[in-house]
């Protein structure tokens, strides 16, 4: 397999690279003390399709694969993971309007989506149910010629500048996946939660009452949602750990940049044997979820799915972001314990990269279910 990026991926790079230095940084840490949503910035993204990397070229989109998309999702995260969070999270939207929407709602909602004019959130999680979807309480039923949705989504983000919803809700025939559209009368507006990191993509709970929904909102067939859900998955997952390394990896040379500069009597923090083998080893690591990252968006462009490779990626990329951003933290001494650094927000957006999107014991499973098939007698 060859790791090598392209020409055209190593210019999409340092394209993405000068964007987020020269554009993003500037804002990052207001933005996540304040937990807003950067709409300009979002559409600063757009206008190089940056959100539509996958989606075709004839919708708006960039037309790339995996590849790219990690290449951009990362380059974001060394500045702002929050933002790269937000890049990851709508391709689960964009799979699943490609694949199972009507050709109507492609041509309408793609290139909204892919110009940054609109974002999707997705609603799986509820209180009582999270790593496990069939334990959802939100239910569907059928009603006329359309649907009638209850039920409560607590981890959704910026329900307020929104187009469409990826909701996923109980049905007679199993759990169903509904495309939602905010002008749907009745649509609630979510109320702000105070999440500790990635806060710069708000998050919120919102609650459907008696919603009422098009026939053509239901995506592919009842009880589907595993299906819709699955199109997706690996590519966010790749996309996860890609987010990963990038906080890691900015964290990280940011630190390096301050210690270099740092005396502590004869000497600068860098010549200090302890910290030169705690960067040697954190570079080892990050570089290593990065190769994986890599291999694993190659297979799923190249066959449409890499669940064990895209699984071991973000594992490994997200330990190594969260012992990279203490340790960044740890070598800036005093200097790194303000806010008006980026190491804290580095360190609790690492943080709950562990659990967004995969938490690391789910990642763990899904690697084992790979390698020793289903536990014979399954213990909770
Ligand atoms: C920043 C952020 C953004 C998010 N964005 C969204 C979003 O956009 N949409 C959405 O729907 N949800 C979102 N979530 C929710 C996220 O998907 C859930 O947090 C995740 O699925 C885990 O569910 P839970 O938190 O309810 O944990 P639980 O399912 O309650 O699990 C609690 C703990 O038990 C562990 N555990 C569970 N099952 C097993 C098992 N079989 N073996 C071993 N350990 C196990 C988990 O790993 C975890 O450590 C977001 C979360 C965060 C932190």
């Amino acid at each position: 397999m060859d790791m090598d990026l392209t020409p055209a991926q190593r210019a999409l790079q340092a394209e993405v690279r000068a964007f987020a230095e020269t554009v993003v940084a500037a804002s990052a840490n207001q933005r996540s003390d304040d937990a807003v949503w950067g709409t300009d910035l979002w559409r600063a993204l757009g206008e190089r399709r940056w959100p539509g990397v996958v989606i075709p070229t004839e919708y708006g989109g960039m037309g790339g694969g995996a590849l790219e998309h990690a290449i951009i999702v990362e380059e974001i995260s060394r500045v702002d993971a929050s933002l790269g969070a937000a890049l990851n999270l709508l391709q689960q939207t964009v799979m699943a309007v490609l694949s199972f929407a009507t050709d109507a709602q492609r041509r309408h909602y793609l290139p909204l989506l892919a110009s940054g004019a609109s974002y999707s959130i997705t609603g799986i999680t509820e209180l009582e149910s999270g790593s496990k979807m069939t334990d959802m309480r939100s239910t569907a039923r059928q009603e006329g010629n359309g649907w009638v949705l209850n039920g409560t989504k607590t981890e959704v983000h910026i329900p307020q500048h929104v187009q469409i919803c990826l909701v996923f809700a109980k049905t007679p025939g199993g759990v169903s996946a509904f495309l939602v559209d905010t002008a749907t009368p009745g649509l609630p507006r979510g109320h702000g939660a105070g999440i500790v990191g990635l806060r710069g993509l708000p998050m919120a709970s919102v609650a459907f009452e008696e919603c009422r929904l098009p026939a053509d909102s239901l995506l592919g067939h009842e009880g589907g949602a595993y299906d819709v859900f699955f199109k997706s998955f690996d590519l966010t997952r790749i996309g996860n750990a890609a987010k990963c390394t990038g906080i890691g990896a900015g964290a990280l040379d940011r630190a390096i940049a301050y210690a270099r500069t740092r005396r502590v009597g004869e000497n600068v923090v860098t010549d200090f044997q302890g910290i030169r083998w705690q960067i040697a080893e954190l570079d080892a690591r990050l570089e290593a979820g990065r190769l994986l990252t890599y291999r694993a968006a190659q297979e799923y462009t190249a066959v449409g799915r890499s669940t064990l490779n895209s699984a071991r990626a973000k594992l490994i990329a997200s330990s190594a972001a969260m012992d990279a951003t203490t340790t960044a933290l740890q070598i800036t001494g005093n200097h790194g314990c303000f806010t008006e650094q980026p190491f804290a927000r580095f360190m609790m957006d690492a943080k709950l990269s562990q659990i967004t999107g995969g938490t690391v014991e789910i990642l763990k499973n899904s690697i084992a279910r790979e390698l020793l098939g289903k536990p014979t007698n399954p213990t909770p």
